[in-house]
């Protein structure tokens, strides 16, 4: 989906350099690279960096792919990803609807013009305040994550209305990137268990709201899940416990949705998720299952994130210091841990590049940190880059889409980075920098 041809280096058998980037990713003149036709070095010039950079026909690009795979399926974007209104504009405009976990993002979405039937609301532990703000702003579904959210919910309803809910539950299986973003088991937080029951007992707890109208099944297994194995066994284990459902209780449910979790190649070489064998395996275990079952077959949901929006995102940093101690060289950028926490959190691994300008230096490895005060503010360990590499140069970071900005903090007062759309030769700023008078205007007493 992402491999361009015209780079000489994409040629052959191993993955180009360029293979994990946006698509219309170009080497330039001078070793700089555009995307979505606009020259990044440039856009570091204009805009300043830390700059993410995002390409507005790779995400819509991406959109159409799933669409494409799951023609009869709901596809809803995870907005925790990355939310700004633009991408919800493009995401709609492409058919998608929106996952949103809290007031915030929910409110975000309907207030730019997403039509909150078709946003799914979610969440291990949503506030009171994300129930109201689902109910007034008449968002599609939202999924039951734990029995206390039951009667919360029926008692916020206003009299004589009904909420459509999903159920999450836990399928117990093990896939996933890293133990933070496995979901699918019985060892973390979210979802109700089959395995002990508390799935079955919440559904009971459900059918005895009648303001709450339980539509189906919900479960998300974990993030950067690589094969499709994983996705089957949980449609099975699901329609399992929909056959159990209608044998207790006398119902069929409509709705499935698997949830999530897409892998992304983050370096050249990586794997992904392949989309289409996806569509095609849980299609086949969804149509069979059913049909043993004796069921129908329901309507189904997939929640992608970070593979519509991640590999449509790059992020460039300049250089600010080079440190070589012993036999180490640190290679420090303007940003770090504030603008991308995921090294630190569960060790992902990127391929910073070298742009701006060309050098026939031998390629050594260094460690890229941030500018951050703690020693965990790696951006990337024991990566390979000119020996040359000195202050100024320009590091730009690919697939920097998801889970960067979403996850941004205030620490040490930095500001977060502006985010830019690229498409078609031209740049727009989506989001502005966070300026220091941002920071302060919360900070309103002594
Ligand atoms: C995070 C999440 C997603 C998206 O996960 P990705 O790894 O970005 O695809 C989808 N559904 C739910 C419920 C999630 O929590």
């Amino acid at each position: 989906m992402t491999t361009i041809s015209v780079s000489p280096e994409t040629i052959g058998t191993t993955p180009g350099p360029f293979s994990v980037w946006p698509g219309s990713a170009r080497p330039a003149p001078g070793g700089d690279v555009t995307v979505g036709g606009v020259s990044l070095a440039e856009a570091a010039d204009r805009f300043g960096t830390p700059l993410y950079v995002l390409d507005e026909d790779e995400v819509r690009e991406r959109c159409r792919t799933y669409r494409a795979a799951f023609p009869d399926a709901d596809v809803i974007y995870a907005a925790k990803a990355f939310l700004c209104r633009a991408v919800a504009h493009w995401v709609q405009e492409e058919g998608l609807g929106l996952d949103v976990c809290s007031a915030g993002e929910l409110e975000l979405a309907v207030t730019t013009g997403f039509p909150p039937e078709k946003i799914v609301m979610h969440g291990n532990a949503k506030s009171p305040q994300d129930l109201a703000t689902a109910i007034r702003l008449g968002v599609g579904r939202i999924v039951i994550d734990s029995t206390c959210e039951i009667a919360r919910l029926a008692a916020l309803l206003p009299v004589g209305t009904r909420q459509q809910i999903m159920v999450r539950v836990v399928p117990g299986i093990s896939a996933g990137g890293h133990a933070a973003i496995r979901t699918g088991t019985d060892s973390q937080k979210f979802g109700l268990s089959i395995t002990d029951g508390s799935a079955q007992h919440a559904i009971t707890r459900i059918l005895d709201q009648p303001n709450l109208d339980l539509v189906g099944l919900h479960c998300h297994i974990g993030s950067q899940v690589t094969t499709v194995k994983p996705y089957v066994l949980a449609v099975r284990r699901l329609v399992g416990l929909m056959a159990r459902i209608r044998e207790q209780h006398g119902i069929t449910l409509p709705q499935l949705d698997i949830g999530g979790g897409h892998a992304v190649a983050y370096r050249p070489g990586e794997e992904a998720l392949d989309i289409t064998a996806l569509a095609a395996r849980v299609r086949t275990e969804l149509t069979d299952g059913c049909t043993r079952a004796g069921l129908p077959v329901p309507h189904l949901t997939i929640e992608p994130g970070r593979a519509v929006i991640g590999p449509a995102g790059v992020a460039v940093y300049h250089v600010l210091a080079v440190k070589r101690t012993g036999d180490h060289t640190f290679v420090a950028v303007d940003g770090g841990m504030s603008d991308n926490p995921r090294p630190a959190l569960y060790g992902v691994r990127y391929a910073p590049t070298l742009i701006g300008r060309h050098t026939s230096a031998t390629p050594h490895p260094v460690t890229v940190v941030g500018r951050h005060c703690e020693a965990g503010d790696i951006l990337a360990d024991d990566v390979l880059l000119p020996d040359d590499i000195r202050p100024g140069d320009l590091l730009a970071v690919p697939v920097a889409g998801a889970y960067h900005l979403s996850m941004a903090s205030g620490y040490n007062l930095i500001g977060r980075p502006p985010v830019v759309a690229v498409t078609h030769g031209t740049a727009r700023v989506l989001v502005r920098r966070e300026s220091l008078a941002d920071i302060s205007s919360r900070d309103i007493c002594l």
